[in-house]
């Protein structure tokens, strides 16, 4: 039933370089594990060198704390760098320890054999291991995205799809009827022709949460709506824009998130950090370490970081602590945090972490429990930072978003030395556009300008909505007059749109804009101002015209 799956796609070379990337991380984790290996024995002796201290002195508090540190760490740790075994037996140790330390009162001579007993059972597995296992390393999603095409009644568009989507670096399936559906392995997302009905569409969504995109050869709103009642995530009119399809694919398939997201890792044990830094950056996302918990407050305001992934035992601070002063202050108090912790016991005290919306991890750290415990939290951190930057009715920045990001490029260019400009753009005559046409008229121009902003400018520039019919627009890596010639190609292409009144007519409306740009213009308000006066001159000299003011 199946057609033949492409199983070994020809990659394109961003996903080679994404390969390439992903081998050289595991070389590295590689390293760090035998690194890790070859402080053991050290290690070893440390511990060994504790509970001497514990034996000569059972009712020594301090020792008994020492010894229980040392236990604790190594649990984590051993799990971590590929100890699996090791890191039972540690954690054997910690477990009566602790029982000993809660109980305020000196150890029972029945504890202290038992302690005796898995010490010496910790002490024997430390000496028969030294090398680590590979296995237990994090396995990262090495395999490219497997796509499902179901296009009956299209072949062609299916096969050049295929060639297509294999190019970009994809794995590609394609079944002859929407039935096979059910019976093929779960895809990473599936791109269907409409169904006629609901009913239909059921067959399209037998893969629990694969996002699935439907094509069409009618784009009127009866099939957008079945689309979306199919619980379509895109919807595409024929002729298909291959480009734009697979723009989405890689969104949805998290192959190209469009900005990465940044993560910030706060553990004490640096090797550790940077194991879950190395797999963190293996699914394409930032990191940042910090080692030190007292060292925080910094990183937290140049990262930005969208999540903090944080050590609950640490020495001077536990991770509990240090998150909340961290949520005191108003800029990070929605910020997630996700604790890590090798104490699997200790489940029940976490497991009320999750009710003030924080989660916990155990280690050793999988891949698979970063991809449902930390990207969900990180998709659902962004999507209401949109909220918050985002103009409700364009989708384009808001204004404060929009004057932040003009600082960030503006420090950014002084830093490294680069250019930009800055445009604002103001339609024209527009209060007489509300007047004659109403005001749904008007909302519908500004969003078709919107949507021609976001056409004809490359990904890297930020379109904001400043206010009412008032845009603004950082371009990057041009000068003013680059910008110029860049605004003055979209004010002749919006001149040129039509636009329908309720009462079937037409009308049309222009644009005007001022341009400043970096480095002519060095201060954040010398080139709003700019930027500003220069608009004012294209009204005062007619309107539909783009001007720029050389400082
Ligand atoms: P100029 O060419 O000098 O810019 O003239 P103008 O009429 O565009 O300028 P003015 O600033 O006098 O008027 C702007 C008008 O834009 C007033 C307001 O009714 C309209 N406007 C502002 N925000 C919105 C909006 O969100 N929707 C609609 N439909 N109109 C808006
Ligand atoms: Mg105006
Ligand atoms: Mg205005």
């Amino acid at each position: 039933m199946r057609d033949a799956a492409y199983n070994e796609p020809r990659r394109s070379a961003g996903f080679r370089v994404m390969l390439d990337r992903q081998d050289a991380i595991m070389e590295q984790i590689r390293i760090i594990s035998e690194r890790f290996a070859l402080q053991l024995p050290q290690k070893i002796a440390d511990f060994r060198a504790a509970y001497a201290r514990v034996s000569a002195a059972p009712h020594d508090a301090g020792a008994l704390r020492e010894l229980h540190g040392l236990a604790h760490r190594m649990t984590g740790a051993a799990a971590t760098f590929g100890f699996p075994e090791l890191s039972v037996a540690a954690r054997l140790v910690e477990q009566p320890l602790r029982a000993i330390l809660d109980t305020n009162a000196p150890p029972a001579p029945a504890e202290l054999v038992r302690l005796d007993g898995v010490v010496q059972a910790f002490l024997a597995c430390a000496s028969g291991n030294s090398t680590p296992c590979a296995h237990e390393l994090p396995a990262l999603g090495a395999s490219p995205p497997r796509i499902l095409l179901c296009l009956p009644g299209a072949p062609e568009l299916q096969a050049e799809l295929s060639v297509q989507l294999v190019q970009f670096g994809y794995q590609v399936e394609t079944v002859a009827h929407r039935e096979a559906i059910a019976h093929t392995e779960r895809p990473a997302a599936i791109v269907a022709t409409l169904p006629e009905d609901a009913e239909a569409a059921r067959e399209v969504g037998r893969h629990a949460q694969v996002p699935v995109v439907y094509v069409s050869a009618c784009g009127d709103l009866p099939s957008r709506l079945l689309a979306t009642r199919a619980g379509g995530k895109a919807f595409f009119v024929l002729p298909l824009d291959t480009h734009a399809l697979i723009d989405k694919l890689n969104v949805l398939t998290h192959l190209k998130p469009q900005e990465p997201y940044r993560v910030l890792l706060v553990d004490d044990s640096p090797l550790e950090a940077t194991m879950h830094a190395l797999m963190f950056e293996g699914m394409g996302i930032e990191t940042r370490v910090v080692t030190d918990p007292m060292q925080v407050m910094a990183p937290l305001a140049e990262f930005r970081p969208e999540l903090i992934l944080m050590d609950l035992v640490m020495p001077g601070c536990t991770g509990l602590d240090l998150a909340a002063a961290i949520r005191q202050q108003d800029a990070y108090d929605s910020i997630p945090i996700v604790f890590l912790t090798a104490d699997a016991s200790a489940e029940k005290h976490l497991a009320a972490l999750e009710l003030g919306g924080d989660d916990y991890l155990l280690k050793p750290l999988r891949a698979e429990h970063v991809s449902v415990s930390v990207l969900s939290r990180l998709q659902r951190a962004r999507l209401l930072r949109t909220y918050m930057t985002r103009d409700s009715l364009t989708g384009l920045y808001n204004h404060t978003h929009l004057q932040e990001q003009l600082e960030l490029a503006l420090a950014r260019a002084r830093r490294h030395g680069g250019l930009f400009a800055f445009a604002m753009v103001d339609l024209d005559r527009f209060k007489s556009v509300n007047d004659t046409h109403g005001h749904l008229a008007g909302d519908r121009v500004i969003k078709s300008l919107a949507t021609l902003l976001k056409q004809r400018l490359r990904n890297t520039d930020l379109i904001g909505r400043y206010g009412g019919e008032e845009f603004a627009v950082i371009l990057g890596g041009v000068d003013a007059a680059g910008a110029v010639q860049v605004l003055d190609e979209i004010r002749r292409a919006f001149e040129g749109l039509r636009h329908r009144t309720a009462d079937g007519g037409e009308f049309a409306v222009t644009l005007s804009a001022g341009v400043a740009a970096y480095p002519g213009h060095g201060e954040l308000s010398e080139l709003i101002e700019a930027a500003d006066r220069a608009l004012y001159r294209a009204k005062e000299q007619g309107r539909n015209r783009i001007l720029s003011t050389s400082p």
